[in-house]
C-alpha cells in the first residue's frame, strides 16, 4: 500500500526500536488523528481550551493543575522558566536573561543528560552534587542537595531512569528537601509511560512540576506532551506560553489577573512562545490520554509478548545466536535481546543494522549491533511488521 511518504518520495521505516523521536515516535490510533481533524474544523480560544485540558490532566495525575506543551523537553523548558519568573512579568519579560533572578536549578551528577539542554535554554545554571564516580562511585546524599541550596535556587530537578535507583536520592527525599526550602521539583518522566501508574506516581512522590511526552508511550502527537504540577506554576507557563497579543481592556482573563491586582497588565510575548502547541495537538493529546487509561494493559502487554516472541522465534535456531523476550528492570515493555557471534559471520554487527536500516523495508532495530548485539522493540511495530523484521533478521544472520 502506497504511505503518503512514497507520495512525498521518502523512505518510511518499521519502527522496530521503540518510540524514538527520530524515527517519528510511534504509531498514532486512527481515533487521535479523527480527533485532531475535528479539532481543526473549528476555532477556539487557546486558553479555554488550555484550562479544560487542565482540569483533564489534573484528574489523570493527581497535579492540582495541568497543562498540554509541545513535548516533555518543552515542558522541561517551560518549568525552569515558571520556577526563575513566577509571577513576575518583568521577569518573563527579561527570559531568558535570568541575571539577578533565581537561576540556578540543583542536579544530582548522574541525572545529567543531555535532554537537560532544555532547563539551560530557559537560561538557568545546572549546579551539580554528588560525587564523580571515580574511584569509588558512591550514591549521591541528601544533604549535598542542601548544602547546594542558596538564595539564587530556583528548583529541583529530578530525571526518572529506573537504572538510576540505588545511585541517586529518591524523588520522596528530593521533595522533602524542597520543601523545606520552599523550592519547586521539576521532573523529567518524559519516556515513563506506560506504565499507568506513573502518571500519578511522581506527583504522590511530592514533585511539584512533572513532563510526560505525548508522542511517546501515550501515543499522542508527536509534537505534544503534558505538564503537570502546581498551580502557580503551571499559571506562570500559561502566561509565557500562550499569545499575548492582548489588549487589557479585553483580554479574556483580565479578571484573573487584572482586576484582582495580581498582575500590573498582561505580559508580553512569552520565553514559550516558540513552543507553540495548536488546537490539533491539544485535542489529540487528551484523546490519547483518555484512551491511554481506558486500554487494556494485560492485553497490550499479551501484545507486545506476542510481536517480540515472533521476532526470537524467527532467529533462536539458527547457529551461534540466542535471542530472548526480556522486560529490563523497571520497564513494563518486553524487547526481544538478540545476541550472537560475530566472528563467525560476513557481516559485522554494525554492518548488520545499516543493512537492515538501508534495505528493502527499511527496519530500525534498537543498539548499533557492536559485539554482536540488537534488540527489537515491539511497541511501534504495526500489525504483520513482527515478521518482517524476523524474516530479515533471519536472513541477514543466517
Ligand atoms: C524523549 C525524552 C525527552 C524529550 O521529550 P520530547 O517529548 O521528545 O520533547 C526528555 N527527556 C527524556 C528522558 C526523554 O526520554
Amino acid at each position: 500500500m502506497a504511505t503518503i511518504y512514497d507520495e512525498l518520495g521518502v523512505r518510511a521505516v518499521i519502527n522496530a526500536a521503540g518510540t524514538l523521536t527520530r524515527l517519528g515516535g510511534t504509531i498514532m490510533p486512527a481515533e487521535v488523528v479523527a480527533a485532531m481533524a475535528r479539532a481543526a474544523e473549528h476555532c477556539v480560544r487557546i486558553e479555554d481550551l488550555q484550562d479544560r485540558a487542565g482540569q483533564i490532566i489534573a484528574e489523570a495525575t493527581g497535579a492540582e493543575a495541568g497543562y498540554v506543551t509541545s513535548g516533555a523537553a518543552a515542558g522541561l523548558m517551560l518549568g525552569a522558566a515558571a520556577a526563575a519568573a513566577g509571577l513576575d512579568i518583568r521577569k518573563m519579560e527579561r527570559l531568558p536573561d535570568t541575571t539577578g533572578m533565581k537561576n540556578e536549578v540543583i542536579v544530582q551528577r548522574p541525572h545529567r543528560n543531555s535532554y537537560d539542554h532544555a532547563l539551560r535554554a530557559a537560561g538557568v545554571t545546572l549546579i551539580e552534587v554528588g560525587g564523580i564516580g571515580h574511584p569509588s562511585p558512591r550514591p549521591v546524599e541528601e544533604w549535598e542537595i542542601a548544602a547546594a541550596i542558596n538564595d539564587r535556587t530556583a528548583a529541583i530537578y529530578w530525571l526518572d531512569l529506573p537504572d538510576l535507583a540505588g545511585s541517586i536520592v529518591s524523588l520522596e527525599a528530593t521533595a522533602r528537601v524542597a520543601r523545606r526550602f520552599g523550592l519547586a521539583v521539576i521532573v523529567d518522566a518524559a519516556a515513563s509511560l506506560p506504565p499507568t501508574a506513573n502518571l500519578r506516581a511522581f506527583t504522590a512522590a511530592g514533585a511539584d512540576l512533572v513532563c510526560f511526552s505525548g508522542g511517546k508511550g501515550l501515543r499522542g502527537p508527536q509534537a505534544s506532551g503534558i505538564l503537570a504540577g502546581r498551580r502557580e506554576l503551571i499559571e506562570s507557563v500559561a502566561l509565557q506560553h500562550q499569545d499575548m497579543d492582548v489588549h487589557p481592556a479585553t483580554w479574556s482573563r483580565r479578571a484573573r489577573y487584572l482586576e484582582s491586582g495580581r498582575l500590573p497588565g498582561p505580559p508580553g510575548q512569552g520565553f514559550g512562545r516558540g513552543l507553540k502547541v495548536g488546537k490539533e495537538e491539544i485535542v489529540g493529546l487528551l484523546t490519547a490520554l483518555r484512551r491511554f487509561l481506558e486500554r487494556d494493559e494485560a492485553a497490550e502487554q499479551a501484545a507486545w509478548q506476542r510481536d517480540a516472541a515472533i521476532v526470537a522465534d524467527a532467529v533462536q535456531r539458527l547457529p551461534d545466536v540466542s535471542a530472548k523476550v526480556v522486560v529490563p528492570p523497571g520497564r513494563v515493555v518486553p524487547l526481544a535481546r538478540i545476541v550472537w557471534d560475530e566472528a563467525q559471520r560476513r557481516l559485522s554487527g554494525v554492518a548488520l543494522v545499516n543493512a537492515l536500516a538501508e534495505g528493502e523495508p527499511a527496519i530500525c532495530v534498537g543498539g548499533s549491533g557492536a559485539g554482536g548485539q540488537i534488540h527489537v522493540n515491539p511497541f511501534s511495530l504495526r500489525s504483520g511488521e513482527a515478521e518482517i523484521v524476523g524474516r530479515r533478521l533471519r536472513e541477514l544472520l543466517a
